[in-house]
């Protein structure tokens, strides 16, 4: 069998990446996990975490990865901060192309997770990160006694907007239908909290102000009448897309850019796995990555043997 670095290489170090990387390590694979920045991923953003088991009064998204660093580390997994910039997973060798050099091994799992979609209307960019942001954990806080609007219908932009209330004055939630997808429980407590306006059949379709954010301009996909709302900043919450551009072609993606993978988490490339938020899947959950990525590591075990045999 061909020489290389590591039995196994993981990408990426949120729930799934470090998961993947406890299983391995428990598995004496020979492995590494890449991560741009810190371990972590979107959850860092993610203010209160109750539905993953095991913590009846919830945990905070920091602390969540933080215990599962803790462990995949206690546990013999060597966590590098290194960007992965191209791969060739096409032989039976795996060829990754950090920012430090090259760097091989027999499998790969692919855990680089999503980032959240912007709106793309005008001021969107111009005022980001004066005005318009993606997390409310770290800049809800900014907003005490404020009026802020809160965009989206779904788990994300319902639970954060919940979290807003905390410190705004005032939250209007804007969304293009007058249903939310947001799971009921959230639902129930957002229609109950008297700080939430809803904004019902709407979309911003322009982010104004002079010096910081001040305005944003809604119109009522209904009825086309349009309205400018005061507030002082503004938090989108549409959804998320893969990140998964540095793959290119090497491995299957569905028509949105997530990654196919089967149940044992094989992607198109043999000796190429996935698993979490980046994988094509129904539920993008702290549990369902975690799940996939325990999967993954086995799969990934397994594929390692059958070459050494
Ligand atoms: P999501 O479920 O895809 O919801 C996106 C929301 O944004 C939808 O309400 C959608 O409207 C709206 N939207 C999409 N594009 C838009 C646009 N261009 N303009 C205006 N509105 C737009 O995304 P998410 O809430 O970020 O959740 C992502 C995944 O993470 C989901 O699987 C979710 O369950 C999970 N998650 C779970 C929790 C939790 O369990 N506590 C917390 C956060 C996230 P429509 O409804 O009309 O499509």
């Amino acid at each position: 069998m061909e020489k290389v670095d590591y039995d196994l290489i993981i990408i990426g170090g949120g729930p799934a990446g470090l998961t993947a990387g406890i299983y391995a390590a428990r598995a004496r694979l020979n492995v590494v996990l890449f991560e741009k920045l810190v371990p972590g991923g979107q959850i860092l953003v993610t203010d209160w975490i109750e539905n993953y088991p095991g913590f009846p009064e919830g945990i905070s998204g920091v602390d969540l990865v933080g215990k599962m660093a803790d462990q995949a580390k206690r546990l013999g997994l060597k966590i590098e901060s290194n960007e992965v910039v191209s791969l060739n997973l096409s032989g039976k060798v795996k060829k990754i192309n950090l920012d430090s050099g090259m760097v091989t091994a027999h499998a790969v799992i692919l855990a680089t997770g999503a980032h959240p979609r912007k709106l793309e209307v005008p001021g969107e960019d111009a005022f980001y990160g004066r005005g318009i942001s993606f997390c409310a954990t770290c800049d809800g806080p900014f907003y005490r006694n404020k009026t802020v609007a809160a965009v989206g219908g779904g788990d994300t932009a319902v639970q954060e907007t919940l979290f807003l209330t905390k410190f705004a004055r005032k939250v209007y939630l804007i969304h293009r239908r007058d249903k939310l997808r947001a799971a009921k429980i959230l639902q129930e407590r957002a229609l109950a909290n008297e700080k939430i306006e809803f904004v019902w059949n709407s979309v911003i379709t322009h982010i104004g102000g002079s010096d910081g954010l001040d305005k944003i301009f809604v119109k009522n996909v209904k009825t086309g009448e349009e309205k400018e709302l005061a507030v002082d900043g503004c938090f989108i919450w549409v959804g998320i897309l893969p990140n998964t551009g540095f793959l290119g072609d090497s491995v299957k993606l569905d028509e949105y850019g997530f990654v196919i993978a089967n149940n044992n988490m094989e992607t198109s490339v043999p000796g190429v796995f996935a698993a979490g938020d980046g994988r094509n899947t129904p539920l993008r959950q702290v549990s369902t990555a975690v799940g996939d990525a325990a999967i993954a590591a086995f799969s990934a075990e397994h594929y390692i043997e059958s070459l050494k045999n």
